[in-house]
């Protein structure tokens, strides 16, 4: 009988192995799935001891105060570069810096032209860039940007599209927002990317 199997022939070796192994790597791949099957589900709703965190899922805390404008973003760094890992290769790396260059600079925020916001500061952390995650901690992307905005009535629909196209990851942004009296909620999705502020 022919052996599947990759076994250095011409051994007697040959003869026993051969059947061994036809007996232990579908066991073996059955349990690989397994594995598989695990980080799929950890995929979805990755649980870690001390909290968890939904991947796809970001939150954003929109605060207009006067001429102020303060974004607050957390979300996981899987939406971001789709692992969460120290990085092993230079391309995780470089993707881990692609991403603080980008929220330093605001990518994907598009603010309304006419409200003549300018950026004053901002706070950009980036697991195993700026800070080594602990341990059983999820890792997360927390980014903070403040700008003052000349005419801030004109900031009443806020577009994600660019956001949602440049982290293809992000399913869902839960966002809070407050200005003046007004505060509200939202959902966005790639599909429903506008974010309206009543006046
Ligand atoms: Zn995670």
């Amino acid at each position: 009988m022919e052996c599947r199997y990759k076994v250095s022939n011409g051994t007697g070796l040959h003869r026993w192995l051969c059947p061994l192994l036809g007996l232990l790597l579908p066991l073996a791949a059955i349990a690989s799935d397994a594995q598989a099957e695990h980080e799929d589900a950890e995929h979805a709703a990755h649980s870690h001891e001390h909290g968890a965190h939904v991947h796809g899922a970001s939150q954003l805390n929109i605060a207009l105060d006067g001429k102020r404008l303060s974004l607050q973003f957390l979300g996981a760094l899987h939406n971001f570069v789709g692992f969460e890992h120290v990085p092993e290769t230079a391309e995780e790396r470089a993707a881990l810096s692609a991403v603080q260059t980008d929220l330093v600079q605001g990518a994907g925020l598009v603010l309304p032209l006419g409200a003549g916001c300018v950026a004053v500061s901002n706070r950009i952390t980036v697991p195993h860039l700026d800070v080594a995650p602990q341990q059983d901690l999820p890792a997360n992307v927390q980014a903070e940007w403040q700008f003052d905005c000349a005419s801030p009535e004109a900031i009443s629909r806020v577009d994600f599209a660019a956001w949602f196209a440049r982290f293809p990851l992000t399913e869902e942004i839960k966002v809070q927002w407050i200005r003046a009296d007004t505060q509200g909620g939202s959902e966005l999705t790639p599909d429903s990317s506008t974010l309206t502020l009543s006046p």
